[in-house]
């Protein structure tokens, strides 16, 4: 059941853009802040002690190179992972490579994610933002409702399935600590970019502050 929860952060995600159409930026920026320390703090506490636990430097390897292959998911996804699309409301081709990039993110992220803990719930709230901007994108290019929920169900359905077939690959099984560091790696790419970007100009924002404490605090505890 857990493993559904990323499933349904894109549901409500997506159901939002539909609702709302137009969120406040100031709104939004803070639950990417939120989503950002909640990530980061899941990944600090859960991901990083289990990884170096093992004693093994080498997954430091997998860890860096899991920073790389965000990077590179980047180039073709335009930073929708990390709340925005840096392109504009003109293209009117489906971007196709915009999708697999986000498809990739969620399959690769879904993989390490087998119970509730705060990682699964730190990757569910990063999908709401996601689905939000995403599924706005598709309403402005004029995407029919069809293809859209199409187009959603693809993506929601992208980290379950990681979990899932995590679960009964044999190779999975064997490789977790690799794929735990690589997807720290993508993870602490991700939630940085999730915090630097949502301010302004280095300002103190006193409201972003406390919902990165709330963010890490929560992640700690779960
Ligand atoms: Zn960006
Ligand atoms: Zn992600």
């Amino acid at each position: 059941m857990n493993l559904w929860l990323p499933f349904l952060a894109v549901v409500i995600g997506s159901a939002t853009a539909f609702i709302f159409k137009e969120v406040s930026r100031q709104r939004m920026k803070l639950l990417l802040a939120f989503s950002g320390a909640f990530l980061l703090s899941a990944v600090a506490t859960e991901f990083l002690p289990e990884i170096y636990e093992s004693g093994d430097a080498t997954f430091g390897i997998y860890l860096i190179a899991g920073v790389f292959v965000q990077i590179i998911l980047e180039f073709f996804s335009k930073g929708a992972e990390h709340g925005h699309l840096h392109v504009h409301h003109d293209v009117t081709k489906f971007p196709i490579a915009l999708f697999v990039s986000l498809c990739l993110h969620a399959f690769l992220e879904g993989m390490p994610l087998q119970e509730a803990n705060g990682m699964t719930y730190g990757v569910a709230i990063h999908k709401i933002p996601i689905a939000f901007i995403f599924t706005g994108f598709l309403i402005a290019n004029k995407a029919s409702v069809t293809k859209i929920l199409l187009v959603i169900s693809i993506f929601a359905i992208m980290s379950p399935l990681g979990s899932i077939i995590a679960q009964y690959a044999d190779f999975a099984d064997a490789y977790m600590l690799p794929i735990k560091a690589l997807v720290a790696g993508i993870v602490l790419h991700v939630s940085t970019t999730l915090i630097l970007e949502s301010s302004d100009g280095h300002q103190f924002n006193l409201a972003k502050m406390i919902v990165m404490l709330a963010g890490a605090g929560l992640a700690f505890m779960i």
